[in-house]
């Protein structure tokens, strides 16, 4: 049996749960990884089932208590998807719903509905009305599904984002809880006074009673229950996946902007205690330590790494992510072929859930090599606009380098391409899991197993991407992608 200590991290994202254990000089003792079902009713409706979610994050957090033994981990820290919305009766612990993901737009309607209050929203929360954050889904949930009513009703109704659902089961249903990484997500959580918001909740027509309490995102939020993992062990550290990955990145060092390459992109970047006053990007709260919360702005991109995957399993032009990147390289420019792949609306900074996806400029000569080339370029472009309103929009920002994780950094192509258009240094995180690093982070740091300065040290960039495009060059492509985004606004509604 391995004898060093560790901590450990269940990261509980979309597609799957990733648990994994880290020793303290940063490399990892175990890991385990499962995915779950994607459900999608309707175009547009994407679901989890809560069940399931916890049944894959028991299993994955088991194998790892297997492999690195019991008596030597410190604490377990958690990050998660964010703004996913599960119900459960207060009783039983049971789910009353699938979980209404991110990635659904079925609240459209209800949003545009509440359009008058969209200032008010974005004064408050720093968020934009849109179905993507949680409120909406919660009451969703409560009028169109009948089990919620009645469970509101008779007041053993409770809402949390998968972090709180994940605490309350391995807590044995003892804890009910979140942070404000989590909870300045859904959209009734006032980010300057750090609590519910009266006003938003009337506005959405949710009651206090359902949501889960706030703590400290390092704070320790229980114990696991020792029929789950055969030992109390603290919960220690909280965090949404992309705080979690701005944590792994030193986010809290002065000038740090990251991006997260996965199912979407998400961009953070540092405003310290200030809130930065944005128009088309999302102000939130980064992490609370120690009763002082640090406030980011964010740039969310629905699809980037989906687009791929989308590629492969409806176009069924290539038979894995991995080909795109010399499919890529085997054309010398993009010969004007272009994707918006607004698949799912689009996100910053355009914030329309009507756009759809569009692939332009097709030819004769066209070949899947292009639409493969054009996708990747497309998550080039989209980090690039949403980096341009940060430097728009939060003073002194001017960023040398972009730091950079998850799944589709592992394409060179795309990495140097984003150099070249955003004119910047990548750097790659040596481990691409960095959201599942930044809950280690946060819960070692937090238990003693590392402080901070221990911490930066572990962790190093694998690599790093030049800019080698001349100015005059990006600049055309970049501004021919704006031109193919304007076409693709407002279709669903044509
Ligand atoms: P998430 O955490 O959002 O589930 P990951 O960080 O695991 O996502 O990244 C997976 C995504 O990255 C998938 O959507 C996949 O299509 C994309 N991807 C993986 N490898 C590559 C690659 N070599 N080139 C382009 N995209 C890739």
């Amino acid at each position: 049996m391995n004898k060093d200590k560790v901590v450990i991290s269940i990261d509980a994202g979309t597609t799957g749960i990733r648990t994994m254990a880290f020793r303290k000089n940063g490399t990892v003792s175990a890991k385990s990884y499962s995915e779950f079902s994607q459900i999608y009713p309707q175009p547009g409706w994407v679901e989890h089932n809560p069940i399931e979610i916890w049944n894959v994050a028991k299993k994955t957090i088991q194998d790892v208590i297997e492999q690195v033994g019991i008596e030597n981990i410190v604490s377990i820290g958690i990050t998660n998807q964010r703004e996913t919305t599960v119900v459960w009766n207060k009783d039983t612990g049971k789910s009353l719903y699938n979980a209404i993901v991110w990635q659904c737009r079925r609240t459209t309607p209800l949003c545009n509905k509440l359009s008058e209050y969209q200032d008010i929203v974005k004064e408050k929360t720093g968020l934009v009305l849109d179905p993507y954050f949680s409120a909406t889904k919660i009451k969703w949930l409560i009028d169109n599904v009948d089990a919620v009513k009645r469970h509101l009703k008779k007041g053993n109704l409770l809402f949390g984002t998968v972090d709180s659902w994940v605490i309350w089961n391995l807590t044995g249903g003892k804890i009910h809880a979140t942070e404000p990484s989590n909870a300045s997500r859904t959209l009734c959580y006032n980010i300057r006074d750090l609590k519910y918001d009266t006003e938003l909740l009337k506005i959405f027509g949710l009651k206090l009673e359902i949501f889960p309490d706030v703590k400290d995102s390092n704070s320790c939020f229980g114990y696991t229950n020792n029929k789950i993992t055969g030992k109390d062990i603290p919960i220690i550290g909280v965090l949404g996946d992309q705080q979690a990955s701005l944590f792994a990145h030193g986010g809290w060092e002065d000038g740090v902007v990251k991006n997260t390459y996965g199912t979407g992109l998400f961009i953070m970047h540092s405003t310290g205690d200030k809130i930065a006053k944005t128009k088309n990007l999302v102000s939130t709260v980064a992490w609370k330590v120690d009763r002082k919360a640090t406030y980011a702005v964010e740039g969310a991109v629905f699809v980037a790494g989906t687009c791929i995957q989308w590629l492969r399993d409806n176009l069924k032009i290539i038979s894995s992510a991995k080909e795109t990147e010399s499919m890529a390289k085997s054309i010398s420019f993009n010969e004007g072929v272009y994707f918006v792949p607004a698949l799912a609306g689009l996100g910053t900074p355009y914030w329309d859930p009507t756009a759809r996806g569009m692939i332009i400029g097709i030819t004769r000569q066209t070949t899947p090599s292009h639409i493969a080339r054009a996708a990747l370029e497309s998550m080039a472009y989209q980090t690039k606009d949403v980096i341009e309103e940060i430097k728009k929009s939060v003073h002194g920002s001017q960023f040398k380098v972009l730091r950079v994780d998850g799944g589709a950094t592992k394409n060179n192509f795309l990495m140097q391409f984003q150099a070249d258009i955003l004119g910047m240094k990548i750097e790659r995180a040596a481990l691409t899991e960095a959201t599942a690093l930044g809950a280690a982070a946060i819960s070692g740091i937090s238990s003693g197993f590392w402080n901070r300065k221990e911490f930066l040290k572990i962790r190093k960039p694998d690599n790093k991407f030049e800019p080698a495009m001349s100015k005059t060059e990006s600049n055309k492509y970049y501004l021919k992608w704006k031109d193919a985004v304007q076409r693709s606004l407002e279709w669903s509604t044509l």
